[in-house]
This record gives structure tokens, sequence and C-alpha cells, in this order.
């Protein structure tokens, strides 16, 4: 319990507008993106302005013992601001500012709240972007992104957020404030303070200013759909086109059950009898472009697609985009709940993953629909079910235990790009092995050794 005392410190700080203890306002910061969890109410809702507030909030947080769920937009698919012990719900999106944008050194200084898509518009004014590119990217803040180091389509030529930070200031579990990183391309002063805390779920500390690498926007783009009868061939299509040295910028996979479900959803002119559909990006210098794009046509043709689309502008570009856009809107309407995952394997093991989710799919009787990130093995087997249903619920419970088993034993990873958070947690042991665990957990304890930042997340007390 947050008593009056506390409650009375942190209105202190941060001033009444700035603190939320209405019910209806608890209510809402109760969820994200995440479904079918169990949670339990903020006790109080703050927006800080300024790093020394956020410090002076961890402080009370500690002298009074109650945990901090930071917050960016809640976009998160893993329960990662679900408040698991009430608290304090700390949302970040006060803190919005660009501070800078250096385009003779590639980077940008941002506060947390800021939206990924207004530092690209930022960027954009130079001739630039930044890269990591989550569906939310009009929604997710770049604290949330850089904290779940969130990935998106671009992942395989560009790679994810953690490649793209640089430094960051950020507020210890027991308040202190460090600032780290800069922006010499090399930099291999003391521990890798940056790889740890990007991707840390707001367990290990709060972060109020981040450094970002930009990237020059790319001349032309150019996408290419290519149409198979067999999943199998679709998989050997991924692989030839990486063998034969193209890197797109997008390479994407649709199954059966996605492109039945979108077609119905957005008449894009999907081909409803196919087992799978690959869409490829090719993005860079005009020429080279043109030189991949014939090349990735070429490769598609050879494994075996039963069709081969090159968009001839941007209307054709748009309409290719638009049956992938849609899938997870498609599916998501099609019943109450979408347990939508993210479980990862190496890209050669794409056709196995995707044969095993439709097995999973049949074993428990449940609707699957597969699409995702194929150039980088990060598929979204989505689960279309009722949370009201607590029989399916168990069977869905079931089929996601058994997609991490298959994802794990085919070299993967329990997580691509959302996060362990609340809803993974319990399956962390699988990737890691229990001594594996307990290291998260002490470094955990080393930087919050009182649990406060985001307890229940990642990994439990004890
Ligand atoms: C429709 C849909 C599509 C999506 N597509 C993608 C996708 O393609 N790729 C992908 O990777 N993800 C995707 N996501 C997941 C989600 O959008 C990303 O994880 C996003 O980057 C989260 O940003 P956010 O601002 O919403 O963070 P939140 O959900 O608010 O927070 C995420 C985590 O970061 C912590 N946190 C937030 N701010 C801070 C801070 N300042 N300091 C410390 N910790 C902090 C929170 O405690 C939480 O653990 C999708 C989600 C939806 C609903």
């Amino acid at each position: 319990m947050l008593k009056p005392e506390a409650l009375q410190e942190i209105i202190k700080v941060l001033g009444q507008d700035n603190v939320l203890t209405e019910k209806v306002d608890l209510m809402t910061y109760a969820y994200d993106a995440t479904a079918a969890l169990k949670r339990v109410l903020p006790e109080v809702v703050i927006t800080p302005s300024t790093t020394e507030q956020v410090a002076e909030i961890v402080k009370i947080a500690n002298k009074y013992s109650v945990p901090i769920y930071p917050r960016g937009s809640g976009t998160n698919l893993s329960g990662g601001t679900v408040p698991v012990e009430s608290g304090i719900v700390m949302s970040m999106l006060n803190m919005n500012q660009i501070l800078e944008v250096d385009a003779e050194n590639l980077t940008a200084w941002v506060q947390p709240g800021v939206i990924i898509q207004d530092l690209n518009d930022a960027a954009m004014e130079h001739g630039l972007f930044y890269p990591p590119d989550p569906g939310t990217v009009t929604t997710a803040t770049m604290g949330g992104s850089v904290s779940e180091s969130s990935g998106g389509l671009r992942g395989l030529k560009y790679g994810v957020t953690k490649q793209y930070v640089m430094g960051m200031k950020l507020v210890r579990g027991n308040g202190d404030i460090i600032k780290w990183g800069g922006k010499t391309v090399k930099n291999v002063s003391g521990y890798d303070l940056t790889a740890l805390f990007t991707g840390a779920e707001g367990t290990l500390g709060i972060i109020t200013e981040i450094l970002v690498k930009l990237s020059p926007t790319p001349e032309a783009k150019k996408s290419i759909l290519g149409v198979f009868d067999d999943i199998d061939k679709a998989g050997s299509a991924i692989s030839a086109i990486i063998r034969n040295k193209v890197i797109p910028a997008t390479l994407e996979i649709m199954d059966n059950m996605t492109i039945r479900t979108v077609e119905n959803y957005a008449h894009a002119g999907l081909p409803v009898d196919a087992q799978a559909i690959l869409l490829c990006e090719v993005d860079g210098y005009k020429e080279a472009v043109e030189r991949e794009a014939t090349l990735v046509e070429k490769i598609l043709a050879e494994e075996g697609a039963t069709e081969v689309k090159l968009a001839k502008d941007d209307k054709e570009r748009d309409q290719i985009w638009l049956a992938r856009r849609n899938a997870l809107p498609a599916l998501a309407q099609l019943k109450p709940t979408t347990v939508l995952e993210d479980a990862t394997v190496p890209r050669s093991k794409i056709p196995a993953m995707i044969k095993a989710i439709r097995q999973i799919a049949e074993k428990y009787d449940l609707t699957i629909g597969t699409f995702g990130h194929a150039g980088d093995g990060n598929l979204h087997p989505t689960i279309l079910t009722d949370a009201r249903n607590s029989e399916e619920m168990e069977r869905v419970e079931k089929a996601v235990a058994e997609i991490f088993d298959v994802a794990i034993s085919l070299g993967g990873t329990l997580s691509g790009e959302h996060g362990i958070g609340m809803a993974k947690a319990k399956f962390l042991p699988l990737e890691f092995g229990e001594a594996g665990v307990n290291l998260l957990r002490d470094i955990k304890k080393a930087l919050d050794p009182n649990f406060i930042l985001n307890p229940g997340k990642m990994v439990r007390r004890d």
C-alpha cells in the first residue's frame, strides 16, 4: 500500500497535475497491448518531466518500498507495463523532446517519450532516418522501444534497436543519475552498459535520454511479391536470396491462413490458394536496386514461385505492402482475443517452424495464422481465441508452450522482439537453463536490490 505520506512526497516533487489517482485513470494504466494477463491496478500514475524528478521519485519509492512500472505508450506485447504488485506507474510521455539531430555525426539525442516516427520526421529533414521500425512506429516511444530492443520489418538489413543505441542517461534503482556513451563509432570504456540497459524492459533503470545512430535515407526502393504452392519452396527461396548475396531491407512471409484472412478483409488481390507468399523490398542506390530487384525476381522463379510480381510504381508497391500491413488487423477481427507470439528461429528453419505451428494448431484445435519477418527468422504465430473461454485458454497456454519448445529445439529464441516481460518469464529456463536465469536475477539484484523497478517482469525475486 502506498502510504499517504509517500503520496504527499510524490505530489511535492511533481505537482498535483502530474499525479493521477482517480480509478478511471488507474484502470487505464493497468493495461498494455498484451492479451489475457492477470493484472492489478496501480495506486498512482505519475508523469515526470525531468531526470531529476525521476531520480527523486525512485528515492521515494525505495524509502517506502513501492514498485515503479515505467511506461511509454503501452504497446508492448509481453505485459511489460502491467503492474504486478500495484504501486506507481511512471508514464514517460511528458519527456518528449528531440534534443538534437547531429547530421555530421549521424546521431540524435532524444528523451524517452519521443514517438519513433517523430524522430524519423526530424531526421528526414537532414536526409536521414532511424531504421528500427516496429509496426507501432507512429505510437511507440523511443524509451519503450529501446527498453524492448524492438525490431520490425527492416531487421535483416538494418538490424534492430540494440544496433542503434550509442549511449543514454539513466536513473538507477537507487536513484543515482548516470550518463554514458557518446558519438564516437568506437567506444570500449568500461562494461558495455548500453547493451545491458537496451532491452532491459525497465527492470534495471529508468532511461531519461537516449543517443541513437541515424542512417542516410536510401535513394530508391523496389518491392517484389513471390507466390508459392509449397512452404518448403518458399523457405528455400528465402535462403537462396541471401545465398546470392542480396540482403533485402525487408523479407516477409505469410502463410495460407493469413493470406486467406487478409484477402477476405482487405481485398488486396492475394492468391488465396497459395501456401505462402514472400514479400521482399530492396533499397539503396537506384542502379543497385534495379539489379537486386531483377535478381530477386529470377531467384523466386528458379525456386518454384508460381507467380512473381515486381511492383512497377508506388501504387503497386503500396498494394503489396497493404497485404502485410493488414495481416494482424485481419487476423485480429476473427475472434475477441489475439495472442501474438514472436518465436524466432534461424531463417533456414522457417519451413520446419511453420509446419510445427500448423500441427500444434490442429492438435489443440486452435486457429493460428502465421506471418512475420522471414529474413530474420522472426515469425508471429497469431492465436485467435476468446479470453472468456477458460477451457480454450488452457489449450492456448499449452499451444504457446509447445511453440516455444519447438523454437528452442530448432536453435531459436522465445522472443525475437516483443520481450519477456510478465508473459514469458516462466519460459526463460527453457532458453537459459536455471543457472542462466540465476545470472539474470543476480544482475537484477545487483542493480536494483529492493526490486523497485518493474518487479514481476523477466526474473522473479527468488
Ligand atoms: C499492433 C502491434 C504491432 C507491433 N509490432 C512490433 C514490431 O513489428 N516489432 C517489435 O519489436 N514490436 C512490435 N510491437 C510491440 C511494441 O510496439 C514495441 O515493443 C514498442 O517498441 C514498445 O514501445 P512503447 O512505447 O509502447 O513501450 P511500452 O509498452 O510502454 O513499454 C515497453 C517496456 O519498456 C519499459 N519502459 C518504457 N519506457 C521506459 C523508460 N523510459 N525507461 C525504462 N523502461 C521503460 C516498460 O516498463 C516496458 O517494460 C507491436 C505491438 C503492437 C500492438
